[in-house]
């Protein structure tokens, strides 16, 4: 079941950066792994878009903070974000099924993601945004004008919704994406790599954010979108897309 914590404050943007304080413009100065790129073309300053996809417990956030903690360690300044309706584990950090956590902030629709974004954009490297199938669709324009300005995106997030539809954004940001990681999970039913987010239950709330026991992943034999009929599939919460 899905564990909402009381609202602490939002993180500071110092610990968004970590190393914190000065304003240093690293792209000017590239070192390292995570720069090999902008030294090539350093008149480009060229960007990336990575793309992190799969069902629930496929380990997209796994993935998505061992890439943010690897630029970390190459001193590179991440900033991360995720949705407000994914308050499971903290409000304050992104967190994977197996307790791994990277501090985030949460936000509530891509306006807010880019006017708390941007202000740091000169000094942010690395930008971070889980659970990315909950913002709609103006996360792309903003993921193009990130990575125009020479930005490393990693966004991981839903492929299909538990009607195994397309999961809006994620089909324009897999196509725009430099790179796309499709992981699989374990199926809960037979063990077979699972590609599909199976909800259970005949809950129709709009917003049923939640783990084990509200869903589970499986494989395409086992998968019963509509199990219940009663049960709506619903795609993009509100508080994420359209929320002024
Ligand atoms: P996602 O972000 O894709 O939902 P997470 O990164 O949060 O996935 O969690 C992945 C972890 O979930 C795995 O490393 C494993 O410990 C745990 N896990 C629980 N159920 C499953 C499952 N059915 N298949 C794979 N991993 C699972
Ligand atoms: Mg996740
Ligand atoms: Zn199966």
């Amino acid at each position: 079941m899905a564990l909402f914590m009381a609202g602490n404050s939002v993180p500071a943007f110092h610990m968004l950066v970590p190393g914190g304080g000065p304003t240093l413009n690293l792209r000017q100065q590239p070192t390292g792994e995570a720069n090999r790129m902008t030294t090539a073309h350093p008149e480009l300053h060229p960007g990336r878009i990575e793309v992190i996809t799969g069902p629930m417990f496929s380990g997209k956030s796994e993935e998505l903070i061992r890439r943010l903690k690897r630029a970390q360690i190459a001193k590179r300044r991440v900033a991360c974000f995720k949705p407000d309706l994914d308050i499971r584990y903290s409000r304050n950090a992104i967190a994977s099924h197996s307790a791994q956590t990277l501090d985030a902030l949460t936000v509530v629709n891509v306006e807010e993601l880019k006017a708390v974004l941007m202000p740091m954009a000169e000094v942010v490297e690395v930008v971070g945004i889980d659970e990315a199938q909950f913002f709609d669709a103006s996360l792309v324009p903003l993921t193009n004008e990130l990575v125009r300005m020479g930005h490393r995106v990693i966004l991981a997030g839903l492929d299909t919704t538990f009607a195994g539809e397309p999961f809006a954004p994620m089909p324009e940001l897999l196509a725009i994406a430099d790179e796309v990681i499709k992981l699989s999970a374990v199926c809960m039913q037979c063990g077979a790599p699972a590609v599909h987010t199976q909800r259970l239950g005949s809950s129709q709330s709009l917003v049923l954010v939640g783990a084990a026991g509200v869903y589970e992943a499986r494989c395409r034999a086992c998968f019963q979108p509509w199990t219940d009929e009663q049960t709506e599939q619903l795609e993009l919460p509100v508080s994420a897309s359209a929320r002024e």
